[in-house]
């Protein structure tokens, strides 16, 4: 199965994917993460995406698309993908297709989370990552057992960089003026799941896995999906 998780920045989409990763044993490959180490190792990718990704712009389809393409290369023995923050942009979109119906693969399903901006705000103010693995808490809704501490790896937990309220502001916009144009892309598709992301974490997993589950049960398929259907009600 190979899925995509569109939502807002803060809407949960790195606590669904961490989730749905063991559920459903996926390879996790969310585009932010792939650009942070990126950044962080000096890569000549991540060194040509470090001014876009400090200013909270979208960094160029060539880098992104370049660093997502790399890591599907080896699946290990995962059964498919869950893409976390990939595609942002119809054209992304597009290479995406392309890049999966080479390698004759398809996107089974795309979830949207639903979260209203003034709750985003909120949320990204609170939010922190491990050092080690980008794994993603929150001191008001999620949080660690042992303050600062990853629960995963105990790694210590740290701000994003671009976690400022100016840069939350301006990828917000991006968000609503841009990414969700993708919404309509893949609902014209059939592929469109959408989820209300303002429930409790573990009521938003319960409403994917439901929406999920015609593609999951044997012998259904794509051609089983209504355009557009809405998990969870
Ligand atoms: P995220 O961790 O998904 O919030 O992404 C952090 C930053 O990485 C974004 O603000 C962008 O600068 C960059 N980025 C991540 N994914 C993409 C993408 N698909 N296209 C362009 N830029 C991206």
């Amino acid at each position: 199965m190979n899925i995509i998780l569109i939502g807002a920045q803060g809407s949960g989409k790195g606590t669904q994917a961490q989730l749905l990763e063991e559920q459903l044993h996926l390879k996790p490959c969310a585009s932010g993460e792939l650009l942070r180490d990126a950044i962080t190792h000096g890569t000549l990718l991540g060194q040509a995406a470090q001014p876009y990704y400090d200013r909270g712009d979208l960094v160029p389809d060539e880098i992104v698309v370049a660093l997502i393409l790399e890591s599907l290369q080896d699946l290990g023995d995962a059964q498919g993908i869950i893409l976390d923050g990939f595609p942002r942009t119809i054209s992304q979109a597009r290479s995406l297709d392309e890049a999966l119906r080479k390698h004759g693969r398809h996107l089974d399903a795309v979830v949207y989370l639903e979260v209203p901006r003034e709750q985003l705000m909120e949320r990204l103010n609170g939010r922190y990552i491990c050092k080690a693995h980008g794994h993603v808490w929150n001191i008001k809704t999620h949080p660690t057992r042992v303050p600062g501490i990853c629960d995963y790896d105990g790694s210590a937990l740290e701000q994003r960089s671009d976690d400022t309220l100016d840069k939350i502001a301006h990828r917000l916009d991006l968000f609503f003026s841009e990414t969700i144009q993708l919404v309509t892309y893949y609902a014209a598709q059939g592929k469109l799941i959408r989820v209300d992301g303002t429930a409790s974490i573990e009521d938003v997993n319960h409403a994917i896995l439901d929406g999920l589950q015609p593609m999951r049960a044997p012998h259904s398929g794509q051609s089983t999906l209504q355009d557009e259907r809405i998990a969870g009600k």
